[in-house]
């Protein structure tokens, strides 16, 4: 049986990124550059002012006091083309072009203007507040590379370079597999002996936040021709995670089927808890996700394994959330033997992260998952840990409250 970071690493090891396609800049947000991108052109294109202010020769503001006549006014949007004669200078925006003959530009704040002069108290330095031609990514130069998630300040460069349309790594389509006598379809009536099919949605959901596209099968009777017919349909998605129905019992067909289908069993279980009974296998470079029944077990396996690989294939390069260290401000039981994931409520207190346990950690309880933040990692041979000691915990959202006392 592998261990958790054991069965990550196999996971990921058989995981190759998928295609890409060309999408509008804004389908880009959130995904990964498929190609590199070279500046078509200089940015800025030309010599601008930084500041509201007077273009000026510096050579001739010493700092004694120096008039110049105000000999003319660029607002942003307007090209100035004459040559700026000695002895004047030129009004100037934010962001207009330097007039030729130009070199420095003083703020207005440092100026006074009457009648048609400005005067300047202070000495003005050669090249002062110009942003310069290509001084921001001169022409020719690779400014976003393959591989780079895509966001805002990636949206602002590529606009600004005209690039209306990009390659990417396209959204994996995912086939969600339910399995199960005891469940019934969201809309239906739960009566005693039947279960609402949660983990078609719940697993739909973070499929979804992942950046991929859920395809929600249904749900597989206990018997192999049920299970046969919806395998083969999920079998041809980019992925399939199919939940419960993954164990030894003689109600369990997840394992035999995929088997039967010609899915290479690569591992069937995992020494963590919870989400002990994991199976992962593959099938023609198609990942296979066979995850616990339990709602619990399945989002946070969900969470540890398909997540990373999902972002994988879809050519991400950082796919686990990152590791942090916090307080613990509850004693927490545990055997050493396996490596154990406790549901807590991380906060920032006084710059420091501290961690609660959400409560009761039994698998079939679903409330403590929605209290948590976070999860904790407790390493397998850990035992029980006393409120103060130091763990490492995984941010499951960034809605961390923050309190100075
Ligand atoms: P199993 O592995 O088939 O024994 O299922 C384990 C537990 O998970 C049982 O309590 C099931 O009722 C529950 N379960 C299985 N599938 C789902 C599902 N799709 N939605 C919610 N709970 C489920
Ligand atoms: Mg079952």
């Amino acid at each position: 049986m592998p261990t958790f970071e054991e069965a990550r690493s196999i996971i990921l090891g058989k995981i190759v990124p998928i295609g890409c396609e060309r999408v509008p800049l804004l389908d880009a947000v959130g995904r990964v550059l498929a190609e590199d991108v070279t500046a078509p052109w200089d940015m800025p294109l030309y010599d601008n002012s930084a500041m509201d202010g007077f273009a000026v020769r510096a050579a001739e503001c010493t700092g004694e006091g120096t008039t110049l006549r105000v000999a003319g006014f660029v607002p942003a949007g307007e090209v100035a083309d004459e040559e700026l004669q000695p002895g004047c200078s030129i009004r100037i925006m934010t962001g207009a072009p330097i007039p030729p003959g130009a070199d420095a530009v003083v703020p207005v704040e440092e100026t006074e203007e009457r009648d048609g002069m400005v005067l300047l108290r202070e000495r003005v330095i050669p090249r002062q507040h110009i942003r310069f031609r290509g001084e921001d990514v001169p022409h020719g130069e690779t400014f976003a590379t393959a591989g780079s998630l895509i966001g805002p300040p990636e949206v602002s460069m590529l606009a600004s370079f005209g690039k209306a349309f990009l390659s990417v790594f396209r959204r994996a389509r995912v086939a969600i597999l339910s399995t199960g006598d005891e469940l019934i379809e969201l809309g239906e009536t739960p009566r005693k002996g039947s279960i609402i099919n949660s983990n078609a949605l719940s697993l739909a959901a973070a499929v979804r936040e992942a950046g991929a596209e859920p395809i929600i099968l249904g749900i597989a009777r206990d018997n192999m021709e049920s299970h046969r017919k919806l395998m083969i349909e999920g079998l041809k998605a980019d992925a399939l995670i199919t939940s419960a129905g993954v164990s030894a019992g003689d109600r369990d067909f997840v394992r035999d089927c995929l088997a039967e289908l010609g899915v290479e069993q690569v591992f069937w279980k995992v020494d963590i808890k919870p989400g002990g009974p994991t199976a992962f296998g593959i099938k023609e470079g198609r990942p296979v996700f066979a995850l616990p029944g339990n709602p619990v077990s399945t989002m946070i396996t969900f969470d540890q394994f398909v997540r990373p690989a999902l972002l994988r294939m879809m050519g991400h390069s950082r796919v686990f959330r990152p590791l942090v260290t916090a307080t613990l401000l509850d004693d927490v039981r545990k055997k050493p033997g396996k490596l154990t994931f406790i549901r807590v409520s991380v906060e920032m207190e006084n710059g420091k992260l501290v961690a609660r346990t959400s409560g009761n950690q039994q698998t079939g309880i679903l409330r403590t998952m929605l209290r948590a933040n976070a999860v904790a990692f407790i390493p397998k041979e850990s035992g029980n840990l006393a409120a103060g000691e130091e763990v490492k915990v995984q941010l499951l959202r960034d809605d961390v409250t923050m309190t100075e006392r």
